[in-house]
């Protein structure tokens, strides 16, 4: 199978090249030529498989140019039940809220927390395999834009691991005191961390100039190295997403939530539109789904743009307490876009460039149909997000974190706007204990306490008898390796030093 860019069709890569490279020199993102289609026999013959044999089954189909002893050696080692807490990393906890069901996919079992590892815990396997094969030799840059859960789990799926280096930004005030803690103290030793003054759409903006600067590549390539994204952007992040959505259909089937074949929908708090794009690749593989529910908080330039077709960033940025939302710039959209207009590189590519110069574009009648057909959008604000995360664990006993919130508030819209009773999936995006603040405040009425951050986690534990994850636990006591803050405009100087090239 190979990849193209989603702005030039004549640029054609394999898999290992994709991923490798992360980015398309043209600044589009690589997608796969075809999609595989399973039947529904192929789905009932992965009923009996366990998460690593669906995940086996799906990486096959993908990475051509993988041998099936390469990518089950890249599966056994990331998908351990060490790393994921048990053999299932992606288990479904059946709840209700509000008188309708929600099945809750709890996809943050792994090591940092969120769900950010069940692609990053592989990418490295994936990635240091794709540079043997494509690039004699090479060491990777690994730059890392992070609105917070990207950063952690990236560093710790990359430390250490040879013939990669990484470099992590985040924005100063943009991420949650735990996020940052988690990032600062950081080990290994071929890792960096450095905040920048802005938000995460500068942060972005940032790594994808660095990576597209001719000058700078031809730095690296003198050094013997080349730059690599662990970003959603890079292929090898999304296509690990597509397993659990397959996973969790196929626990609904085992566990008689649904029969084979029926649809279910699937709800996904989003930001850089990721995560529900690897529901909507598990779909357009044959996965039986009635609607995608794309939920935002108040930066919900999204909600929008599924209502409307018109995409317009130049609007207020909100910091919420759902910070691995806060992004105005959802890179992952210009995959559906390209999906959707036939695969069309030059109008997604007109599109991407409006949305460079005027911030703005508008898709054809034709996309805006297709994607009201599948797609709902929905917000939800601070307020609702913790009066959410209160009901959801006096109704339950079950504690959310403020993004999984935010995807229960827009999908409880979303039944009382339609009645749609689809039995349905929530994408449950992180442990609570990451947000402890905005949780805390929300399960003790809303009052505010004035303590440490660790104090508030112990607090959270003996309010909710929710276990506090051991990676959460043990940060506590961890000294801080880095403080730097830099200007948007100082980052390539920043990776240049910290990769000793002048
Ligand atoms: C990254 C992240 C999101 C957004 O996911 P996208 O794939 O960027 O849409 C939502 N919630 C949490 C906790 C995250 O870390």
């Amino acid at each position: 199978m190979l990849y193209n860019s989603t702005e030039n069709k004549q640029e054609v890569v394999s898999a290992s090249q994709a991923i490798a490279q992360g980015i398309s020199k043209d600044g589009g993102l690589f997608v796969p030529q075809e999609i595989p289609g399973y039947s529904l026999d192929t789905f009932k013959s992965m009923l009996t498989l366990d998460y690593k044999g669906i995940a086996k089954k799906v990486f096959s189909d993908y990475l051509s140019d993988f041998s099936e002893e390469e990518i089950s050696e890249c599966v056994e080692k990331a998908y351990t039940a060490e790393k994921f807490g048990s053999d299932n990393p992606a288990p479904l906890a059946f709840k209700s809220y509000n008188g309708n069901e929600v099945n809750i996919l709890e996809l943050w079992h792994g090591p940092t927390c969120a769900f950010k590892d069940m692609a990053l815990q592989i990418l490295p396997h994936l990635l240091t395999k794709s540079l043997k094969k494509t690039n004699d030799g090479k060491d990777a840059v690994i730059l890392v834009a992070t609105s917070g859960d990207t950063g952690k789990a990236a560093l710790e799926g990359f430390k250490d691991v040879e013939h990669t280096k990484i470099i992590v930004f985040y924005p100063v005030d943009g991420v949650s005191p735990m996020q940052k803690h988690q990032m600062n103290t950081q080990e290994g030793s071929n890792v960096k961390v450095c905040a920048i003054e802005g938000n995460f759409d500068d942060a972005q903006t940032g790594v994808k100039k660095i990576f597209t600067t001719e000058e700078i590549s031809e730095k690296l390539n003198d050094n013997n190295m080349m730059f690599s994204s662990a970003n959603s952007i890079n292929w090898g992040r999304l296509l690990p997403q597509i397993v659990y959505y397959i996973s969790a259909y196929c626990e609904m089937v085992n566990s008689s939530k649904i029969k084979l074949g029926d649809k279910i929908n699937v709800v996904v708090p989003t930001g850089n539109f990721g995560n529900i794009l690897a529901s909507y690749y598990a779909y357009c593989m044959g996965l039986p789904v009635n609607k995608f529910i794309c939920a935002s908080n108040s930066n919900n330039v999204l909600t929008d743009f599924i209502n409307t077709g018109v995409y317009d960033k130049n609007r207020d940025f909100y910091t919420t307490i759902s910070p691995s939302m806060d992004i105005l710039v959802s890179s992952n959209l210009e995959r559906l876009l390209y999906k959707l207009s036939g695969d069309n590189d030059i109008v997604t590519g007109d599109w991407m460039t409006k949305l460079k110069t005027e911030g703005k574009y508008e898709v054809t009648d034709e996309v805006k149909e297709k994607i009201k057909a599948s797609f709902y959008g929905g917000y939800c604000d601070d307020v609702k997000t913790k009066a959410t995360i209160s009901k959801m664990f006096k109704e339950e006993n079950y504690l959310c974190d403020t993004h999984t919130a935010v995807a229960v508030a827009v999908y409880d819209n979303y039944v009382s706007e339609t009645g749609d009773k689809t039995p349905t999936v929530i994408a449950s995006t992180a442990s609570p204990y990451k947000f402890s603040n905005a949780v805390l405040s929300a399960v003790n009425n809303g009052e505010k306490l004035d303590m440490s951050e660790f104090d508030m986690v112990d607090k959270l534990n003996e309010i909710s008898g929710v276990d506090v994850p051991k990676p959460l636990a043990s940060l506590k006591d961890k000294k801080s390796r880095f403080s730097d803050v830099v200007k948007v405009d100082e980052m390539p100087e920043y990776v240049l030093n910290a990769l000793g090239v002048k």
